[in-house]
């Protein structure tokens, strides 16, 4: 079932074209522990360790500024299941599978960022904490409670808050002080697993939180505010034809919105049914691409209850499909609300069905960069994320 890793079919000049630096040396056996630096290719660097296989693992403490887990708002204790300690047990999960070498983000400053996100939206991510918090005259975190609606002026409007409300289509999710330094970061992290693999190497995780395949070009939702696989696939895409495969248990609207036309980035996604479960507006079957994008989007909508034989069967159709493609690189959106137990997502995914979905991925051979996403249960996230990512050579 395993095909051997796409890295080893490139010589010495294709690593060099590719751009990265040191990381095609940065090799090391199993337990092996040394210094290593990752540089993108304006020479900016970030320190790391190496320490073993062959899953690099992107990971920044930054995310810990996006505090769902103390927040009060207008007094009363806020109440999320989008929080810190999700990260914190992937790490873990991650550091006791052996796997690695894990390390810190090249800050790729804004450009790429910008090439996906609309930049008065990005401003507005920035400033909007601050902004309310001066008009309030005190510190606030941004909810926007009320008043959203899927039709949007034309233009964004000239009052704050009403600005407030066209920058999201949702109700759920707070901006906090250190909000935009987390998404940030995350988009970071996401960047950086993609220079991992632009550079020869196998494959590269993203441990980003907040996840992001719900942000829009300029609107946030579904706990994202900046849409990482996106921006990473967007850094990609310039050397070749590139495919997102999402497993959230929820369809990536945000993702499919940003690439619907783009004929040389193929997004596949198996998701709850969206006329009963989050996202609701997009995610359909009938949903295949538009103008030259056309049929470069695949949506497989599954019931309420799906479990591990119905979604492995559905599975197979969205990896024929990217395979039909032929891209350069994949992207996975991985999202683990799809588990049995998930207390938000309702699937009954078992840790079975995990690994084998990290076997057929692994199986595709291509370089291939996953970006953490949803999943919600703390008890199994962890050993599930290592049960996807363990399936690579
Ligand atoms: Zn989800």
């Amino acid at each position: 079932m395993d095909v051997a890793p796409t890295i080893t079919k490139l010589g010495p000049c294709d690593v060099r074209q590719r751009g990265i630096l040191g990381l095609r040396n940065a090799r090391f056996s199993p337990g092996a522990k040394a210094n290593a630096k990752l540089a993108d290719g304006r020479g900016r660097k970030a320190e790391g360790y190496f320490q073993g296989s062959d899953m690099h693992v992107i990971y920044s403490d930054h995310h810990k500024t996006h505090t769902t887990n103390v927040a009060t708002i207008d007094g009363v204790p806020f109440v999320s299941r989008e929080l810190p300690a999700r990260a914190e047990v992937i790490l873990l999960a991650v550091r006791e599978a052996g796997l690695g070498p894990i390390t810190a983000p090249v800050d790729h400053g804004l450009a790429p960022v910008l090439a996906v996100h609309d930049p008065a939206y990005v401003s507005h991510l920035k400033t909007v904490y601050q902004e309310t918090s001066r008009r309030c005259g005190c510190p606030i975190p941004v909810l926007v409670g009320t008043g959203v609606t899927l039709e949007r002026a034309p233009e964004p409007p000239a009052g704050f808050f009403a600005r407030r409300l066209y920058y999201t289509y949702d109700y759920e999710d707070p901006i906090f002080e250190g909000t935009w330094e987390a998404a940030y970061w995350s988009a970071q992290c996401a960047l950086t697993a993609a220079d991992v693999v632009r550079g020869g190497e196998r494959a590269a995780y993203a441990v980003c939180r907040p996840p992001g395949h719900h942000a829009m070009v300029d609107q946030y939702g579904g706990f994202c505010y900046l849409n990482n696989v996106a921006i990473a696939a967007r850094s990609l895409q310039a050397e070749g034809p590139v495919a997102i495969l999402d497993i959230d248990y929820h369809h990536g609207n945000g993702t499919q919105a940003i690439f619907y036309a783009d004929p040389q980035v193929f997004y596949g996604s198996l998701h709850a049914d969206p006329g009963v479960d989050y996202p609701f507006f997009w995610g359909r079957a009938s949903e295949r691409g538009a103008g030259p994008g056309w049929g470069t989007n695949l949506n497989v909508p599954l019931p309420i209850g799906t479990g591990d034989a119905a979604y492995l069967e559905a599975f197979e159709v969205v990896l024929q499909a990217i395979q039909a493609f032929g891209p350069q690189y994949l992207l996975v959106s991985l999202g683990l609300d799809a588990a049995a137990g998930d207390p938000i997502g309702k699937f009954h995914l078992t840790r079975a069905a995990f690994v084998t979905l990290g076997r057929r991925i692994a199986a595709l051979g291509l370089p291939t960069v996953l970006v953490q996403e949803g999943g919600y249960n703390l008890d199994t996230l962890g050993d599930y994320v290592t049960a996807v990512l363990s399936a690579f050579p």
